[in-house]
């Protein structure tokens, strides 16, 4: 559906995406994850027609459309702001669309009915747009997007500005949505958990290029460098020295299956238990003191400075819990760890 190559955009002299390749399927999600200021927002408007590319070509449905005008490429893009029509009616904006490509008005009408329900409007169409809540509005603007049925929905940080329970309840709600609309997906974020959670492929970005593209937990197991590691959150990422078959690292001598050579030991947030609760008695033990205990809902997150100078973070399910100031035996489970070539780990 999607085939972008070589695309090169720039403001100036600053390059802003950089000889990127991506594509997407008919009906996949590709989630674009970086941080801010890597180029998310430019790719998007580049394949919406909004930002000329330099370099490269975009394809959609196999027809090449980097010289196309904005509303030949019949994709929809929602902007990271929303830029609603502030002084419109819901259904007035959601008829945007259809009625820029000429639909007749029982279509029109059909679409945005169509469109509210999908986003849970319904009975929405009459109300002015200012009066509605900052949610109510997010969901307005994704219900915009979907209405002309692009072939291309591009969503640019949708849940960026919501509150916790309203973003968690639509990142729920959203893979449903994808489904009844049926459309490829470009969602592009800064969040990881959206990005792991709703894609189908994640491409992770920094500085106008991906750094790794593939499904969320091959990513999330399999880090392709130090960077995407710590953008995941994944800690400690430590240096290690691999040698037949162990990594030594400043916290234990681990056992991986990697080659001999400098390498980074990627810690992954199911390695660390409490020894008591380990069942895997293969892996190495580290003992240390509880600093601080954070509750987290269903578990508590202990933080333990490890006796090796290393800080380690471990999920406790049951209680009684250890209190800071506690020693603990920790196990460090061997399979819960990733090997990366050392390299980049103080970018
Ligand atoms: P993201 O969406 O990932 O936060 P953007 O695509 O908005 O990143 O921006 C990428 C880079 O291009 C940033 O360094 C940003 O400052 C710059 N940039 C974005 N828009 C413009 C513009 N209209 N003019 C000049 N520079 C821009
Ligand atoms: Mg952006």
């Amino acid at each position: 559906m999607l085939e972008v190559t070589g695309l090169t955009v720039a403001y100036g002299a600053h390059v802003a995406v950089d000889n990127v390749d991506l594509d997407a399927a008919r009906g996949e999600v590709v989630c674009v994850l970086g941080p801010s200021g890597c180029g998310k927002s430019t790719l998007l408007r580049a394949i919406a027609g909004l930002e000329p590319p330099v370099a490269g070509r975009i394809a959609l449905g196999g027809q090449d459309v980097t010289a196309a005008r904005p509303d030949e490429r019949h994709v929809g893009l929602m902007f990271q702001d929303h830029a609603l029509f502030p002084h419109r009616s819901v259904g007035e904006n959601v008829a945007f669309g259809p009625r820029m490509r000429g639909a007749a008005a029982a279509d029109i009408e059909r679409a945005v009915r169509d469109s509210l329900a999908l986003v849970d409007l319904e009975g929405f169409a009459d109300r002015p747009v200012a009066e509605i809540s900052g949610g109510e509005q997010q969901r307005v603007a994704l219900a915009r997007a979907i209405a002309p049925r692009p072939r291309l929905l591009m969503l640019d940080e949708p849940l960026g500005s919501l509150d916790r329970a309203l973003r968690d309840r639509l990142l729920t709600e959203l893979p449903r949505l994808f489904a009844a609309v049926g459309t490829t997906v470009l969602y592009v974020t800064h969040d990881q958990e959206e990005a792991l959670s709703l894609a189908d492929r994640v491409a992770v970005m920094r500085d106008g290029r991906f750094a790794q593209i593939g499904a969320p937990e091959a990513v999330w197991r399999a880090p392709a460098d130090g960077f995407v590691a710590r953008f995941l959150g994944h800690e400690p990422i430590l240096a290690a020295t691999v040698r037949g078959g162990v990594a030594a690292t400043a916290l234990a001598d681990v056992p991986v299956e990697a080659a001999d050579g400098e390498a980074l030991l990627v810690v992954l947030p199911g390695a660390v238990s409490l020894a008591a609760d380990a069942g895997d008695p293969a892996g190495p033990k580290v003992s240390g003191e509880v600093t601080a205990r954070r509750f987290a809902g269903d578990h508590l997150a202990l933080v333990v400075a490890t006796d090796a100078g290393v800080e380690l973070t471990v999920g406790v399910w049951r209680a009684p819990a250890p209190e800071p100031g506690e020693r603990v035996d920790l196990a460090i489970d061997p399979a819960e760890v990733t090997v990366l070539p050392a390299g980049d780990r103080a970018s």
